[in-house]
């Protein structure tokens, strides 16, 4: 075992509570780490620092590479910046682990078996932030996918499931809609999936596989999924689990990792000795096993379990009739101390193998392929409602190279022939093609745009179609 020398943030509310009971736990367990104490949070956002964290403290945790937060307090108002996304994005937090479980019947859950971990793509898809107000009708919020970002993650939930014996990966995504994004993240869940022959696979639409999950838990193992799903239905997880009080989670990268409570800094509990450590005390076992010390991680969490069996409850968990004693933050913590060294009777004790942060192979960025420029969607904004008259107006800027074929409205064809039932809003999409499909360059695409000026036609954006060795590689309109 090698002394690990780790960040520590006490956070806002409850934060500084329940991280001196998860640390008493840790040092009395023998857990070899070397604290150091950094602000982040409210003081550090009222005092002028949008972004509730110093350089100093910034260099502290690139440094030490492993940190522990308690939840914080973001002010009310706009300007401050959400600490949580800005840590995952600014390290390179990929992945996102969060295992939940019930502990019936300890903690009251509708699900006796359940047991999965959901691993949350964490930097990528809507959550890039990158959003657009284009007409007076229309915002627009890119989604981005990358072919690096989808191989990290599947990766990490294989090696996941391999190193902690999982028999199963089940992936989450929505592309029988989006077959571009979503579908490039089930083909690299395909792909990635054959080298790990001994684990079942297995791909769920999100919609069915949520409820699915919502209804069935004990079904699932390890699941698999892009960011926004992965948000909305870890919450779900952690909820039907019992309580969000009790779920911990971990923000895994290359070069450093996060592990935090899921829940935040309930500030109606501070300081009245009230609040459930168990979230952040979940969330330094994973760290424990991140940094190599499984055996400690292995202790404390059979002791936690054999606290949550003896009833020693806190007031979230606690039920009159069934829970035994009803404590405080620091009682819980005395109480899992003194029951190291002992296994639960009824729930299933853990065993941890000697763990150590997954060690993933770096990802290799395959060689081009071909790529031919084939046409333009320019998008206008265009106050008028009948596609056909917007349709004879922007025909006129077709070339002897490129050729109006298509307007959509929000996806939807609605020139030429379209129904006149669609709802039109002021954002069109119009489609120009390469004449006889070959290749056009970027040049002829500009000349269109200085038509569409010309003829004062609005065009707030273009997005250039593209062919990768001779296949489409974009969307066709809603009844193209
Ligand atoms: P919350 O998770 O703080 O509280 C929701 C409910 O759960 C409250 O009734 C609270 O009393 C209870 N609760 C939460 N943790 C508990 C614990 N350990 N023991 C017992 N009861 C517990 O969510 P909220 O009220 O929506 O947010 C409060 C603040 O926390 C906000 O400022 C929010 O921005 C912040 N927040 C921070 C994080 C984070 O730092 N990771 C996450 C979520 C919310």
């Amino acid at each position: 075992m090698t002394r690990s020398k780790i960040t520590v943030a006490n956070g806002d509310g409850i934060g500084p509570e329940i991280m001196a009971a998860t640390l008493d736990i840790l040092f009395a367990a023998g857990a070899d780490i070397e604290v150091e104490h950094i602000d982040v949070g409210e003081k550090v956002y009222l005092s002028g620092n949008t972004s509730g964290i110093s350089p100093e403290s910034w260099n502290i945790i690139r440094q030490n590479k492993v940190f522990l937060k308690a939840p914080i307090t973001t002010p009310q108002g706009g300007g401050y910046k959400s600490l949580n996304v800005t840590t995952r994005k600014m390290l390179g937090l990929y992945s996102n682990v969060r295992p939940c479980q019930s502990y019936y019947p300890f903690v009251d859950s509708k699900h006796t078996h359940m047991d999965l971990v959901i691993i949350r793509e964490n930097e990528e898809d809507l959550y890039a932030g990158i959003e657009h107000q284009q007409t007076d009708e229309v915002i627009q919020c890119l989604k981005l996918i990358s072919r690096p970002g989808c191989e990290k993650i599947i990766r990490y939930a294989f090696e996941y499931a391999k190193q902690y014996k999982r028999k199963k990966v089940t992936c989450f995504t929505k592309d029988n809609i989006m077959k571009q994004t979503d579908g490039l993240f089930h083909a690299v869940f395909d792909e990635i999936g054959q080298e790990y022959p001994d684990i079942e696979k297995e791909h769920w639409i999100i919609d069915i596989g949520a409820a699915k999950m919502a209804d069935t838990p004990e079904a699932f193992d390890v699941i698999v999924t892009l960011n926004l799903y992965g948000d909305v239905i870890s919450d779900i997880a952690a909820q039907i689990a019992g309580s969000v009080g009790l779920a911990g989670s971990a923000n895994i990268g290359e070069h450093a990792a996060m592990f935090e409570a899921i829940h935040g800094s309930a500030p109606r509990r501070a300081g009245q000795n009230m609040a459930n450590p168990s979230g952040l005390l979940q969330g330094a076992v994973l760290m424990l096993n991140h940094i190599g010390q499984s055996d400690v991680a292995e202790k404390i969490q059979n002791a936690w379990l054999k606290t949550l069996e003896d009833g020693v409850h806190t007031y979230d968990i606690y039920k009159e009739g069934f829970s035994k004693q009803k404590v405080g933050t620091k009682e819980f913590a005395q109480a899992v101390i003194e029951r190291l060294g002992q296994l639960p009777q009824q729930l299933t004790p853990v065993k941890y193998e000697q763990g150590a942060a997954l060690q993933l192979k770096p990802y290799v960025r395959k060689p081009p392929r071909k790529k031919e420029l084939i046409g333009t969607d320019i998008f206008v904004h265009w106050p008028g409602e009948n596609p056909e008259v917007l349709g004879e107006l922007v025909s006129e800027l077709s070339s002897e190279s490129l050729q109006l074929s298509m307007i959509s409205n929000r996806g939807i064809k609605v020139w030429p022939a379209g129904f006149k039932e669609t709802f039109c809003t002021d954002h069109w999409r119009c489609r120009f093609m390469a004449v006889n499909q070959t290749g056009i360059s970027s040049k002829q695409i500009i000349m269109l745009l200085e038509k569409a000026v010309e003829k004062n036609i609005e065009v707030i954006k273009t997005e250039n179609l593209y062919t990768f060795e001779g296949k489409a590689a974009f969307s066709l309109g809603q009844g193209q």
